[in-house]
């Protein structure tokens, strides 16, 4: 807690912290211990966790990083707060995102910018971005984050840490703040494998209160990691490992690619067989995103209306507080996505952008069930380059979502469902 106290000035994870009520939850896990009650604290008593501000958390602030729920409190815990808290961890505070989750730089949050641990000229990536430089920071152990196009991957990436995307459908969305509901999940954050394997054990599993949650079974993907015997000469025998080829091609940094080819010789070097795989709809991945999760997104966010949540204005009528609240609430690149979006599911235009971008979205899907029939893992960067500059590219919108090529395009890839505009 001091070192987060201490940090936090510089870096700005955090649109909340709860340092003060997490000081006494700890005492009050000291006290229990002491008092015998060792069996009673659960498998992460004590465990420092930071919570991305587009999951709800009761009676603690849960604003999405935007004006238009400032002031907002939700009365309940999303369920992969819940299970950690029932696990013992400690909620320390609510970290920085793009407005509902929408950016790649955490610049798009309405309160804040988040600097990257490393060189606080440069961006933690986003949207988890302050998720990610908490973690970085070690201002807490391990933190949740969302990732609907890569907003785990890619911070974690330009921080330095662990990101996990699980598959979709493993850990529950209810109390999440939905964004694209077809392709949002929540991931978890952590500075080793080990730590990240060891929060999802414990927030994935079904949930009744999301029926989009999986029933399988939940691994054990703790132990799974500890029987892979590292000091055997050739641990991973018989893997086959394909990189996508497409991935470290054109506009791609050098240094980026030079870093994959080192991992995959280390990896050849432990025993797998490496080989460079081509899927060539990798490029159609990027446009297909954005028309659909902007599509969902404007019907998304048609809930913000100024009644139902958050800041109230005062207006005359109802279309006026409708109006009144969103011109207001909602920031410059939310209300970009909501009107593309809009557009794109419009008489006359569904066919031509919407269907095709599902149609997009099948064909990439393919692609890898074909590939992944051949080699066990696929691997590629999480983004074309490292963490770029506050500032350097915040007005060329378009130069910054060519940066999700990466993660948007494997974001298609296990996705059973079909689209639900909720
Ligand atoms: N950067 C991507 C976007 O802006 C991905 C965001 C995310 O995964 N939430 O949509």
């Amino acid at each position: 807690l001091s070192r987060l106290r201490r940090t936090e000035p510089s870096v700005r994870s955090f649109i909340h912290v709860a340092d003060a009520a997490a000081e006494r939850e700890a005492e009050e896990l000291d006290r229990r211990i002491a008092s015998g009650e060792k069996d009673a604290v659960g498998p992460l008593a004590g465990v420092l966790v930071g919570i991305k501000d587009n999951l709800c958390t009761a009676n603690m602030p849960s604003t999405g990083g935007s004006r238009i729920l400032d002031g907002y409190r939700p009365a309940y815990d999303a369920t992969a707060v819940r299970r950690l808290r029932d696990a013992g961890a400690i909620v320390v505070g609510k970290t920085n995102l793009d407005e509902f989750g929408m950016g790649s730089t955490t610049e798009g949050s309405a309160f804040q910018v988040t600097t990257n641990p490393w060189d606080d000229s440069r961006v933690p990536g986003g949207s988890s971005g302050g998720s990610a430089s908490a973690v970085s920071a070690r201002q807490c152990v391990v933190s949740l984050g969302s990732d609907t196009g890569g907003s785990v991957r890619q911070p974690a990436s330009f921080c330095g840490v662990v990101g996990l995307k699980p598959t979709y459908g493993r850990v529950s969305r209810f109390g999440l703040m939905a964004y694209a509901s077809s392709l949002d999940v929540v991931g978890c954050l952590g500075s080793s494998v080990f730590d990240t394997a060891t929060i999802l054990s414990v927030v994935a599993g079904h949930d009744k209160m999301d029926s989009t949650s999986s029933s399988q079974d939940v691994p054990d993907y703790v132990s799974e990691l500890v029987s892979l015997d590292l000091l055997e000469s050739k641990p991973l025998n018989g893997l086959r490992i394909g990189i996508i080829q497409e991935t470290l091609g054109e506009g791609v940094d050098t240094g980026v690619i030079s870093s994959i080819k080192d991992a995959a010789s280390h990896l050849e070097h432990l025993g797998s067989v490496v080989e460079e795989v081509s899927l060539p709809s990798f490029s159609l991945g990027l446009p297909a995103y954005y028309i659909l999760a902007s599509s969902e997104a404007s019907s998304n966010l048609s809930r913000y209306d100024g009644i139902r949540y958050g800041r109230q204005v005062s207006a005359d009528d109802l279309n006026e507080i409708y109006g009144e609240s969103r011109a207001d609430g909602l920031g410059h690149e939310v209300k970009m996505r909501i009107l593309m979006g809009t557009y794109a599911l419009s008489a006359g235009y569904y066919d031509a952008y919407y269907k095709r971008a599902q149609q997009v979205r099948t064909l990439v899907k393919e692609s890898f069930k074909g590939a992944l029939e051949r080699y066990d893992i696929l691997i590629s960067p999480a983004a074309p380059s490292a963490a770029y500059k506050i500032g350097e590219k915040i007005n060329d919108p378009l130069a910054m979502y060519a940066g999700d090529i990466m993660t948007v395009f494997n974001t298609f890839s296990f996705v059973d469902v079909d689209l639900c505009l909720l």
